[in-house]
């Protein structure tokens, strides 16, 4: 089986999720969800996928930055952004606090506004409270690009896409993004 990653005008993608329980959590049916999720993100590929963008109205969401979707990428692009790889890792029911005053903008791009990117500012620091996939509480302190990834997906979970945060005359095509990338900040 294979999942249908839905496109921007489902309303599935504007819903708060449900919050899940434990028993939900440790549910085969939710075990499942994560190996098909693991799977479709790195089909897509992505470093991240949230339950809402597959059809399912939950607080889940998966996040992996591997360390070869790294390697195509200049140094200096990799020092900017602050990003280096994160492991696989599921992220339920989660609590996000912004942390500092400071925030960054890059451009960034969604597996459901496919084709499209946009500069949106974000925190540089997070802090996120959620239950892993065993229904463990934990805390994660982020920071950079994977402070990105976390903003992006619990946003998702919340109903919200980049679009609503994006600077919109930034807006543009992923092909464009990169024809015109000297003539961008
Ligand atoms: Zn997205």
């Amino acid at each position: 089986m294979k999942l249908e990653i839905v496109q921007t005008g489902d309303p599935v993608l504007r819903q708060q999720g449900r919050w899940l329980n434990r028993a939900d959590i440790t549910s085969p049916q939710i075990k499942e969800l994560i190996e098909l999720m693991r799977e479709a993100m790195r089909e897509a590929p992505g470093v991240g996928l949230a339950a809402p963008q597959i059809g399912e109205s939950i607080q889940l969401a998966v996040i992996e930055d591997r360390a070869e979707y790294l390697a195509d990428l200049p140094a200096e692009q990799l020092a900017e952004t602050q990003r280096s790889p994160v492991p696989f890792h599921v992220i339920i029911n989660p609590k996000l606090t912004l942390v500092g005053n400071s925030s960054v903008e890059f451009y960034e791009g969604c597996l459901s506004v496919e084709g499209f990117m946009a500069a949106v500012d974000r925190a540089l620091d997070v802090r996120v409270e959620c239950l892993n996939e065993n229904g463990e509480e934990v805390t994660i302190n982020a920071h950079g690009w994977y402070a990105r990834i976390l903003q992006h997906e619990i946003d998702h979970l919340n109903g919200t896409l980049y679009i609503d945060r994006m600077k919109t005359r930034t807006f543009t095509t992923a092909e464009n993004m990169f024809r015109f990338r000297s003539e961008r900040k």
